[in-house]
C-alpha cells in the first residue's frame, strides 16, 4: 500500500491500488497483444473475450438467472432515467396497444430517484408519471431524510414502470437489505401483474451487497463509476422480455428510441452495436476479478456492514455530546455514503480541514444539501474506514 490519501468521494470514487497498478501495465500492453487498452479495437477478440468476461463475473457474483442478459452502454445513470422510460413505455404499448397513456409509477426517496421523475415527464409527456410513495411526506423535515413505510406505496394496477432508486448518493438514504421492517423495499406491497416491470437504480450500491429479488427487476442500471471502474460504463440487467423490438412499437405510436438507446440492440449485439467505452470496461472486469478471489458480494456485504456500523457509532459518539447529528432516520441509512452535519459556528470547516491534514479527502457533503458525506464504497477498506473513525474520535475529544 502506498500512502496516497484515502479518497471517500462519492463518485468518482477510489479505486483498489492493485487494480491502478494493473491498468497502467494495460495502458501499454493489453492482454499480452503489445497494442494497450486505450488504443485497441474494441472488435478484437481479446477485448470482446474481456466483455464475455466481464459479463460472466457480474452474472456469477450476483447469481443473475438466464432470464436476464447483462448489457454495457454509456450514459451514466442519467442516460438511463430516459432508456428506461422508452423501452418500458415501447414494451407497454408492444403488450397494450390500445392504451394511449400509460401509468409509470416512481418511488421518490431522495435526489437522484426525483431526478428520474423530472426526466420521465419529458420524455413521456402524454403518461401519466405518478408517484407512488414521497419520502419527504414521512419526514418531521420535509426533507429526504427517513424512507415511507410500508403502507404509505400506492402503486398503479398495471403500470408500464415502477422505478425505485435503491440507494440514494446524495440523501445518504437506502433501502435495507431485509426482506419486510422498518426500511425495507416495499415487495409486498407490489402490484400483481406478472412480469414486474420494477426498475432499480443501483448506481451507488452495485456489487456492495446482494440484490434482494433480482429475479423480479426488469431492469437494474448503474454507472461504474462508484463500486466498479471509471466514470463512462454504465451496466444493464435487464429481463429479456424487456429486449422489445421499438420500431414496432413506434409504429403503433410509441415514441421512436434513439438506436443506441435501445436494449434489444445492445443485447443482440453482445454491448458492441457501437464503440463501447473499452478502458472503463477493462478496467472494470479487473476490479470484478478482484472481488470474486475476495469471495464476491457476500464477502463486500459483510465487510460493508461492518465499515458502516463502526462509522456510524463514531458519529453516534458525537451525537452524545451534542457534537455531531446524523442526518438520516436510522432505518433508513445508507452503508454507501454516511452522511451528518458537524454543529456549531464554522466547526464543518475545521472539521473537513483536520481529515484533510491527515490525508482523509473529499468528505464535503453535495453542495445541494452541505455538511458531511463519507463515502465507504467496495474499494474503501476497514483499515481506511477505521482511520475516520479514529478521526472522529479525536475531533470529538477536543
Ligand atoms: N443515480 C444515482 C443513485 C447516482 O448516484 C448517480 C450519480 N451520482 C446517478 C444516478 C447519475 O449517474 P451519472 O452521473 O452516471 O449519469
Amino acid at each position: 500500500m502506498s500512502n496516497r490519501p484515502v479518497n471517500f468521494g462519492a463518485g468518482p470514487s477510489a479505486l483498489p491500488e492493485e487494480v491502478l497498478a494493473e491498468a497502467a501495465k494495460g495502458l501499454f500492453d493489453f492482454a499480452g497483444t503489445g497494442i494497450g487498452i486505450a488504443e485497441i479495437s474494441h472488435r478484437s477478440k481479446e477485448f470482446t473475450a474481456c466483455v464475455k468476461q466481464t459479463e460472466e463475473l457480474i452474472r456469477e457474483q450476483l447469481a443473475v438467472p438466464p432470464t436476464h442478459s447483462i448489457l454495457f452502454t454509456q450514459g451514466g445513470g442519467t442516460g438511463q432515467f430516459s432508456a428506461v422510460v422508452l423501452n418500458l413505455v415501447a414494451r407497454y404499448k408492444l403488450l397494450h396497444p390500445d392504451v394511449a397513456n400509460p401509468d409509470l409509477d416512481y418511488v421518490v426517496t431522495g435526489s437522484w430517484s426525483k431526478k428520474a421523475v423530472e426526466e420521465a415527464r419529458r420524455m413521456a409527456p402524454t403518461a401519466n408519471v405518478r408517484i407512488a410513495a414521497d419520502a419527504r411526506t414521512h419526514s418531521a423535515a420535509n426533507k429526504f431524510d427517513t424512507l415511507p413505510p410500508a403502507d404509505a406505496y400506492a402503486f398503479s394496477a398495471d403500470p408500464a414502470l415502477i422505478y425505485y432508486c435503491e440507494n440514494e448518493t446524495v440523501d445518504g438514504v437506502q433501502f435495507s437489505d431485509a426482506e419486510d421492517g422498518e426500511g425495507a423495499f416495499p415487495w409486498a406491497a407490489l402490484p400483481k401483474t406478472g412480469l414486474l416491470p420494477l426498475v432499480g437504480d443501483y448506481s451507488s450500491s452495485f456489487m456492495s451487497r446482494p440484490i434482494p429479488h433480482l429475479a423480479d427487476h426488469a431492469v437494474i442500471l448503474a454507472g461504474a463509476q462508484k463500486n466498479l471502474g471509471p466514470a463512462g460504463l454504465t451496466i444493464l440487467i435487464v429481463r429479456q422480455d424487456c429486449l422489445v423490438d421499438v420500431d414496432a412499437a413506434a409504429a403503433l405510436g410509441a415514441v421512436p428510441v434513439p438506436v443506441t438507446m435501445a436494449y434489444k440492440t445492445l443485447a443482440t449485439s453482445g454491448s458492441l452495436y457501437n464503440t463501447p467505452s473499452v478502458l472503463p470496461l477493462y478496467m472494470t472486469s479487473l476490479v470484478l476479478e478482484r472481488s470474486k478471489r475476495l469471495g464476491g458480494v457476500q464477502f463486500y456485504a459483510e465487510q460493508n456492514r461492518r465499515k458502516a456500523e463502526k462509522l456510524y457509532a463514531a458519529i453516534a459518539e458525537g451525537e452524545a455530546k451534542g457534537k455531531l447529528r446524523a442526518k438520516v432516520a436510522k432505518s433508513a441509512r445508507s452503508w454507501m455514503n454516511v452522511v451528518f452535519d458537524v454543529l456549531g459556528e464554522g466547526e464543518e470547516a475545521k472539521f473537513v480541514a483536520g481529515a484533510e491534514a491527515k490525508g482523509l479527502k473529499a468528505i464535503k457533503g453535495h453542495r445541494s444539501v452541505g455538511g458531511i458525506r463519507v463515502s465507504l464504497y467496495n474499494a474503501i477498506t476497514e483499515e481506511q474506514t477505521d482511520r475516520m473513525v479514529e478521526y472522529i474520535g479525536e475531533y470529538l475529544a477536543q
